[in-house]
């Protein structure tokens, strides 16, 4: 254990009194802050390292993973929700990939796939011929998908996933008189045990039917909803409701926060560095969150050595630290905790950067400029953003010439549409990139804000 792991433990302590103030009145300020806002742009100037460009992805062919981007919205609108695949460029789709988030999947895929060929977004992937329209293509996607990996259990990062939980497509047959099996093998999802168990209540029979297991993690022990299924289930003797093996569903698998790299999936040359943060509190307690670093860990001859090694890391829903002036007396005790949890992920972070294999950065910024600290509910804004960026680059080692993070591409996700109109006709879209685009003029710690869409195809 680091000493930032350490002080990070050390402020989970503190997570009732910190909710329990949370419900104190707070100073708060006028919901429309009377604070100077950062200009912002109406047409970013930026340019888009990727959006729906199969030829600019190939330019930048030499990247480690692969990503298609099912949804990368914070609510409320159910259609773009988290969800991303994902595969190491050296591998084929067909080998397996990975579901990063599942708040969006099926049916955004579907969705996408009416305006968007099946060959922009996967063109190296070759389509059954009797998968023609756009809901047999994305079952075709889906049935590829080897695991499913998952930051916190809030449903705009896993609605999908439950809904498609009961209805897992199967691989197609090679022989297109055979028909599929009707059962296929119970789709693994990866996350941490407390976000798991959260995920399980959705599976308790009245949400939505019991079609979770529970693997045993690496400790030997169940989850506590796994243990009462499988009891009941041997009441009743109905096998296809429990137990690791046989039905359709999804098995809960914990993944721990590990001091090292952990193999992710059997099919996946990827190994994953888990690390906590925090995201917002409720009534019981600090609400966890993840961040995830994914790399490429190249096998025996396969793949590209040059790019083995390196890797992305992901956040969840994260909150910062950071306060506007005069909003620094607003929930304290999480302003403390989310510096020690930050920091020990930007600590890690900053060598892989500065080890040079550190291919991006995926991190949240769901509201502008405009909202006050005590309704962010556990998310970030451009400046709370841009703030954590420079606790990074204050970590990394300097180089003579270059701007700390000279290049570090920075995906933005999980902004928040706006249901009201501003009053300057933007979206909320425009306002953060540009309040982003804005800081890193002013500022200068030299990353590259990308904004991630849904129907993007980005290659790391
Ligand atoms: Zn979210
Ligand atoms: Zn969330």
């Amino acid at each position: 254990m680091t000493s930032h792991e350490r002080q990070a433990g050390a402020g989970a302590a503190l997570d009732m009194n910190r909710c329990l103030n949370h419900t104190h009145p707070h100073p708060s300020p006028p919901l429309v802050s009377s604070l100077p806002l950062v200009p912002f742009l109406v047409h970013p100037t930026a340019p888009r390292i990727t959006h729906n460009n199969h030829s600019m992805a190939r330019e930048q062919s030499h990247g480690t993973f692969d990503m298609v981007v099912l949804g990368s919205g914070g609510g409320p609108l159910e259609t773009d929700l988290s969800g991303y695949l994902v595969k190491p460029t050296a591998a084929r789709w067909e080998d397996g990939m990975l579901g990063l988030e599942g708040g969006s999947g099926i049916g955004s895929l579907t969705a996408l796939l009416q305006r968007q060929t099946a060959a922009e977004l996967f063109p190296d992937l070759a389509f059954p011929s009797t998968h023609t329209t756009p809901v047999l293509q994305a079952a075709f996607v889906f049935s590829l998908l080897s695991c499913y990996l998952i930051t916190h259990a809030h449903l705009d990062h896993c609605s999908s996933l439950i809904l498609l939980s009961g209805s897992i497509p199967p691989r197609p047959s090679s022989d297109p008189l055979t028909h599929p099996p009707l059962e296929v093998p119970r789709l693994p999802v990866y996350a941490t045990r407390k976000t798991l168990e959260r995920l399980a209540m959705a599976y308790g029979g009245e949400l939505w039917p019991e079609l979770g297991t529970w693997a045993l993690d690496r400790g030997g022990r169940q989850g506590v909803v796994g243990e009462e299924m499988v009891r009941r289930g041997s009441a009743t003797g109905d096998a296809d409701q429990l137990g690791s093996g046989g039905g359709t569903g999804v098995v809960f698998t914990p993944i721990p926060v590990a001091e090292d790299y952990i193999p992710l999936h059997p099919t996946l040359p990827i190994t994953t560095r888990k690390f906590h943060v925090l995201h917002g509190c409720t009534s019981k307690g600090v609400y966890e969150s993840s961040a995830i670093f994914f790399r490429y860990q190249r096998r025996g001859a396969a793949g590209s050595s040059s790019q083995s090694g390196r890797e992305f890391l992901f956040f969840g829903d994260v909150e910062s630290d950071w306060r506007r002036q005069g909003e620094g007396g607003v929930d304290r005790e999480g302003q403390v905790q989310a510096r020690g949890y930050n920091g020990v992920v930007w600590h890690h972070a900053a060598r892989v950067w500065d080890e040079d294999r550190l291919a991006g950065v995926f991190i949240e910024c769901s509201y502008d400029s405009e909202r006050p600290a005590h309704l962010m509910f556990g998310h970030l804004c451009p400046q709370a953003l841009y703030h954590e960026l420079e606790r990074l680059a204050s970590m990394v080692t300097r180089r003579p010439g270059r701007k700390p993070l000279q290049g570090l591409r920075v995906f933005v996700t999980h902004i928040k549409d706006s249901l009201v109109p501003h009053p300057t006709g933007t979206t909320a879209r425009e306002r953060i990139m540009s309040e982003l685009r804005v800081l890193e003029q002013q500022r200068g710690v030299g990353v590259v804000f990308v904004e991630v869409r849904r129907g993007d195809r980005i290659v790391i």
